[in-house]
């Protein structure tokens, strides 16, 4: 069988080795499943992906970002601003000024506060909700019992394609996620054809923070997560 890649089983940091910069990291102890053993052609192909042009400056300014988010103090490196913060320095440093949010109905709130926070930093900001269009679930084959309200309500879809087709249309420089549901951000990510970043993803149970479970699967709480399934 092919090896597949196994980054998350890595023992080491051979890709991000504390060396000084004219070393140069070694990955001959690195595991067979190694991507960057495995995929050195593919790599190179890829990384001269950066040097296009409309790709080169998002690529530069995204780790100027990233350096950004932190501060070297006597005690050591901290961190800096929430990603809300990092989001805002990130559309300034690109130079994005036609901002539009992608939110789920369930982040209706959410969504109008942070327009106000964009607008208020002199950004324009428009928005699209999911439930856009409000076509109803049974055009794509939803039965009445499976409709959240019940069967007898009208029950309109989640309708991410849409969501992105509109932008698609309208002058855009950056999208903005917030919330959308698992499967229906896949969609959205597939069509809309705008430079993007997600502020928050939907947890319907955690607050949007869906790591909190991951931190607790050590815990008895949600130490379900961490069973074999069918345990
Ligand atoms: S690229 Fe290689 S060295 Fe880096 S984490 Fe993945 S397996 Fe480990």
């Amino acid at each position: 069988m092919e090896e597949q890649v196994q980054c998350a089983k890595c023992p080491g940091t051979y890709c991000y080795p504390t060396i000084d910069a004219d070393q140069k990291p070694d990955f001959e102890k690195a595991p067979s499943f190694c991507p960057t053993k495995l995929y050195e052609d593919v790599i190179g192909q890829s990384v001269r992906q950066y040097y296009r042009k409309g790709v080169s400056e998002l690529t530069r300014l995204a780790s100027v970002q990233e350096f950004e988010c932190y501060e070297h103090t006597p005690d050591g490196i901290k961190t800096k601003i929430p990603r809300i913060e990092e989001t805002i320095q990130f559309a300034r440093k690109n130079g994005f000024h036609k901002l539009r949010l992608a939110f789920c109905s369930g982040l209706a709130d959410e969504a109008r506060i942070f327009t106000e926070i964009l607008e208020r930093r002199g950004f324009e900001v428009a928005s699209v909700c999911c439930k856009v269009g409000a076509v109803p679930k049974e055009r794509i084959g939803i039965k009445p019992d499976e409709k959240i309200s019940g069967p007898g309500s009208y029950e309109s879809m989640c309708n991410p394609i849409s969501q992105a087709e509109i932008l698609n249309a309208e002058r855009v420089d950056f999208v903005i996620l917030l919330g959308l549901c698992v499967g229906h951000d896949s969609l959205f990510i597939r069509y809309c054809q705008k430079p993007m970043t997600v502020l928050a993803v939907k947890d319907r149970v955690t607050g949007h923070n869906p790591l909190a479970a991951l931190y607790l699967s050590r815990s008895i709480y949600y130490g379900r997560l961490r069973r074999l399934a069918g345990d």
